[in-house]
């Protein structure tokens, strides 16, 4: 899977980091100094690790920080600071903090760093207007709340992390949120299962600003939905800023409440969508900037014009270039953007999917049942998504249609040819099925 590791740490890594060193240290150091190293958070471009020993805070220091930079590179493909603390001493003073969980913004997410271009310009400006406002007044709520959407790598954690950074830095104290709807999910579980709702409830709807990153991950949740929609209520009516992340916009969000999506119509809505060439190029240089590499205009243009896929895409591509050139202390070559190039590209197309996988998911998006997929039944509902999962079962795999025939409940493989060709012609006019087919090659494709 293609991941951000420039703005991502997280307890899994640290696992593998610690394993890696594990292998070099004797058993006695790995034990007293490295196995009960806890990740505590990011802070900007630092890892901070904790330690349950404070008198163990130099000694990792000195002997075994850059050991642990070293396995996070290998690791993470970035370069990150690295800052031991102790548990007593050090996270003291933060107690006072509002929940440290939910409050997490990487200073890295700011305005100045975002690079505005024809795909994000309206959202870029909407979420500086909405970042220089306190408090709405109730009668012109009319862009309450903000919901951004656009694909995966496109910016939007960056803005809304943006947002509220920049309210923050306004005014460190105003109370803003930022969670990912998966958190707030989590949370109000753990809040139902600790008997602790009346905290929760007092937490979101205390707020100055609420911040919800990918809101799609509340799909099918309906308790957390119905708790989302009161929060929601309660905060709008106070004139408090909220702001939505989405990887669709409202009306196509499957397995969400309609008086919810009623409510993200509300306000103001924007997308994002893929970067042109001449952004896609300035984002390199803006990241370029950043770095001591020097990098020629041909190679910049060359990544530019080779990676149309996401920012994201176009950091790791960078990212790992940068890395190979500090580690070998050479300059970039063509050479090597080609082949970083090719590795961000087939990241993508590594994960095979076989014809079952395709089945499952889509029985699961049209919420049939799996083995209604190969019988004979011909309701419409049922044809239609047979004939979809023929036709991702051809786009995605490398089956004859006579294979796929057999693979569909022993179908003739014109019934199969004719299947294939409605659903592309259809996917080229009809909406829904041209969101039905992005949605199911998303979950497929999803590591
Ligand atoms: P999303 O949440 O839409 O999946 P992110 O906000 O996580 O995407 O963006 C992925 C990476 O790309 C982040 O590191 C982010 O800083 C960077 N990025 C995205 N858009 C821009 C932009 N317009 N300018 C600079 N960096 C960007
Ligand atoms: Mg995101």
């Amino acid at each position: 899977m293609e991941y951000d590791y420039s703005a991502n740490f997280n307890s899994a890594l640290l696992e593998e980091v610690k394993k890696k060193l594990e292998a070099k240290l004797t058993n006695q150091s790995f034990s007293n100094f490295i196995k009960d190293l806890k990740f505590q958070e990011l802070e900007g471009d630092a890892i901070v690790l904790e330690t349950p020993k404070s008198s163990n805070v130099p000694v990792i220091e000195k002997k075994y920080a850059d050991m642990l930079k070293e396995a996070i590179v290998e690791i993470t493909k970035y370069n990150f600071d690295l800052k031991i603390v102790n548990t007593e001493k050090d996270s003291a003073p933060k107690a006072k903090q509002h929940d440290a969980d939910t409050n997490k913004l990487n200073p890295k997410y700011n305005f100045d760093e975002f690079v505005s271009g024809k795909n994000n310009d309206l959202a870029l400006n909407a979420a500086i207007s909405i970042a220089q406002m306190d408090n709405l007044n109730p009668n012109e709520n009319v862009k309450n709340p903000f919901f951004i959407y656009g694909g995966v790598g496109l910016g939007k954690t960056h803005l809304i992390q943006a947002i509220g950074n920049s309210i923050r830095n306004r005014n460190p104290r105003s109370n803003v949120i930022y969670v990912t709807s998966e958190k707030f999910l989590n949370e109000f579980v753990m809040a139902i299962k600790n008997n602790t709702r009346h905290v929760f409830q007092q937490k979101y709807r205390s707020c100055d600003v609420l911040l919800i990153d990918d809101i799609q991950f509340l799909k099918d949740k309906e308790e957390t939905q119905e708790e989302l929609f009161n929060t929601f209520n309660e905060l709008h009516e106070k004139g408090k800023n909220i702001v939505f992340t989405s990887d669709r916009k409202p009306n196509d969000l499957n397995g969400i409440v309609d008086r919810l999506k009623s409510r993200f119509n509300w306000g103001l809505m924007v997308d994002i969508s893929p970067p042109n060439y001449e952004t896609r190029l300035a984002i390199i240089k803006k990241k370029l900037d950043k770095s001591a590499i020097a990098m020629p205009q041909e190679i910049i243009e060359y990544i530019a014009s080779s990676i149309k896929t996401n920012v994201r895409d176009i950091e790791g591509c960078l990212n790992s270039i940068i890395y190979e050139c500090t580690l070998t202390n050479v300059g970039p070559t063509m050479e090597l953007a080609e082949k970083a190039v090719k590795r961000t590209s087939s990241d993508k197309q590594q994960k095979k999917v076989g014809v079952k996988e395709i089945k499952a998911v889509v029985a699961d998006h049209y919420r049939i049942a799996l083995e209604e997929i190969d019988q004979k039944k011909k309701t419409k509902d049922i044809a239609n998504a047979r004939q979809v999962a023929m036709y991702l079962t051809r786009t995605l795999t490398e089956l004859s249609l006579p294979k796929i025939g057999d693979e569909f409940g022993g179908r003739d493989h014109s019934t199969v040819s004719s299947a294939i060709k409605k659903i592309e012609k259809l996917s080229r006019t009809d909406d829904s099925i041209k969101r039905d087919i992005q949605d199911i090659i998303d979950t497929l494709t999803k590591n």
